[in-house]
């Protein structure tokens, strides 16, 4: 009988995998994009990957209520919001490859049974699901391109979805050669304030039952409102069968981005590279990052921004655009105050009410017919008032719409997302989506260039005349209208240079401050030691209206 595995793998690459216990929504992925980064900063070459345990091949066909929003790398990849984490902390663009999801392991086993690849063999969760696991975990690795990879593995140690990637991580510890990979685990520490006690034995429960499935942790990371205590952290340690030192405390931090320095003065980033035998002996290098908490902190002005959309009672829905507005503040030394005003409450009546005192407007992406006239109330309100005015996306074809209803005059003007029979289609699907019948995956996804105008408020924004932004979106500026469009003032300042679709359009700086729509996603793109030049932009713009 040919013996179980026989493989082992030989690889420079090392790898570091990271589960979580206890309860969901302890900041998983900042402590992996953290770690990430510190290791980067020590000038090592590395990336994250999320494996996430639901059956959606992506999240892209998920309401943001349910998962948040769904993030897009440049090759298209429709991703969890995890992947935006680790973007803007690395500075480094992630990929398709970045996010796995048990829907897209079983999609590619099942396609491999149907075509036979099996050979009769009766097809199972141990192995073969556990093999494709294995197979994407390593993938990264096989390129060359990284010194080391995290694994983020989503969901809680328990669940009964994540068995098979923790089975996954317990059979790569093995084969894997000796010291190449390790595992971390992050826990909760609850404070019971009735006892004035922080309690480990959630921990222990937690990492218990990491062990029954054959995984040892080599560190745990315990988050928690307030520092442990050495005694604490000893009792944790041993309990669970780690070195002393190797229990180290997140305590919740003003904010994300103050994380990865947390995590060094923890001794984290020296544990790792010890583990793994990296010699590398750099202190990371952390300037920049402190150079931006230092701005953040340290505000010499405020300013009241509106963020205009329908998902706007859950943060994690708009999680880049709010990112960004944070990176653009600091960028200005300015603090921004995001007012989230739900586009479904807007109306003509209540618009100057809603929106009053606000310095800027922003007005988000979105879907589908909900909240839109509360849109197109708030782009008004904005141009006539010369408010600044950043439409992204569904927030750009709005601020199309509201023009040509109330300036060009084409009274039933509207996106053909919402009233496929307006006698105006200003924002209509393009010709290859028509024949599309499936959702997931089939939007104008990733990255595309755009071709900037000399002379306009983008052009002097991006200070280029080829960007590449990202995009998410099934319809698009129509071209028709756009001599209607100019004459009346509302310029197209950037399009695709291979097929002409119109990207930007804005207002000139004679008759508004800063009006300007983009049909792609810059949020995807800022981060802190980066911030977009658009939301930057717009911040200053925002800071200048009186
Ligand atoms: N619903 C619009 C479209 O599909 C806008 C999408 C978005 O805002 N991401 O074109």
């Amino acid at each position: 009988m040919v013996p179980f595995c026989t493989q082992v793998i030989f690889m420079e690459t090392k790898f570091v995998f990271i589960t979580g216990g206890v309860v969901s929504s302890l900041g998983k992925g900042i402590i992996a994009a953290s770690l990430a980064k510190l290791l980067q900063a020590r000038g090592l070459r590395v990336t994250i990957q999320k494996f996430d345990p639901y059956i959606n091949i992506d999240p892209g066909t998920l309401n943001p209520y349910e998962h948040g929003e769904c993030y897009v790398t440049d090759d298209g990849a429709e991703t969890d919001l995890d992947l935006g984490h680790y973007e803007r902390f690395l500075g480094v663009h992630t990929s398709k490859a970045n996010n796995v999801t048990t829907g897209k392991i079983y999609n590619t086993v099942i396609t491999k049974e149907r075509e036979g690849a099996y050979l009769g063999k009766t097809v199972q969760i141990v192995p073969h699901i556990t093999d494709e696991i294995k197979r994407r975990m390593l993938l990264l690795g096989q390129t060359g391109e990284f010194d080391v990879v995290l694994t983020e593995i989503g969901g809680t140690v328990g669940d009964m979805e994540s068995l098979p990637f923790i089975e996954a991580v317990r059979q790569l510890q093995w084969e894997l050669p000796e010291g190449s990979c390790m595992s971390i685990h992050l826990t909760l520490v609850p404070y019971l304030s009735a006892a004035k006690e922080l309690k480990t034995k959630p921990t222990q429960h937690s990492v218990q039952m990491l062990q029954q499935a054959g995984v040892q942790p080599d560190v745990i990371i315990c988050r928690t409102e307030h520092p442990l205590s050495d005694e604490l952290r000893r009792k944790v340690a041993l309990f669970c069968n780690v070195k002393p030192g190797h229990v180290i405390q997140s305590i919740d931090a003003w904010s994300i981005y103050q994380v990865p320095l947390n995590m060094h003065a923890e001794h984290l980033d020296e544990l790792v590279v010890r583990k793994l035998g990296i010699e590398n002996f750099n202190q990371p290098d952390l300037s920049k990052l402190e150079e931006f908490l230092d701005r953040l902190k340290h505000p010499k002005k405020e300013v009241d921004i509106a963020l205009v959309g329908k998902y706007v009672s859950l943060q994690d829905a708009y999680k880049s655009i709010l990112e960004a507005l944070v990176h653009a503040g600091a960028a200005n030394s300015c603090k921004v105050h995001i007012h989230s005003v739900n586009s479904e409450e807007i109306t003509a009546a209540n618009v100057t009410d809603k929106l009053k005192g606000m310095k800027g407007i922003l007005v988000a992406p979105g879907f589908g017919s909900r909240g839109l006239e509360g849109k197109v109330e708030a782009v008004k309100y904005a141009r006539e008032n010369k408010i600044p005015f950043f439409g992204i996306c569904l927030g750009m074809q709005m601020c199309v719409v509201e023009f040509a209803r109330n300036v060009l005059g084409f009274k039933d003007a509207d996106s053909t997302e919402v009233n496929p029979e307006t006698t105006h289609p200003v924002i209509d699907m393009m010709e290859d989506q028509k024949k599309t019948t499936m959702k997931g995956g089939t939007m104008r996804l990733g990255a595309y260039e755009c071709e900037i105008t000399k002379d306009t408020l983008s052009y002097k924004i991006y200070g280029s005349k080829l960007i590449s932004e990202r995009h998410r979106h099934r319809y698009e500026f129509n071209a028709r209208y756009a001599d209607d469009f100019r004459k009346a003032g509302l310029i197209t300042s950037g399009h695709n240079p291979q097929t002409g679709l119109t990207e930007i359009v804005e207002l000139p700086a004679s008759v508004h401050p800063f009006f300007i729509g983009v049909q792609f996603h810059p949020e995807y793109k800022s981060t802190p030691e980066n911030p977009h030049p658009l939301f930057r932009s717009f911040i200053a713009a925002a800071m200048n209206f009186v």
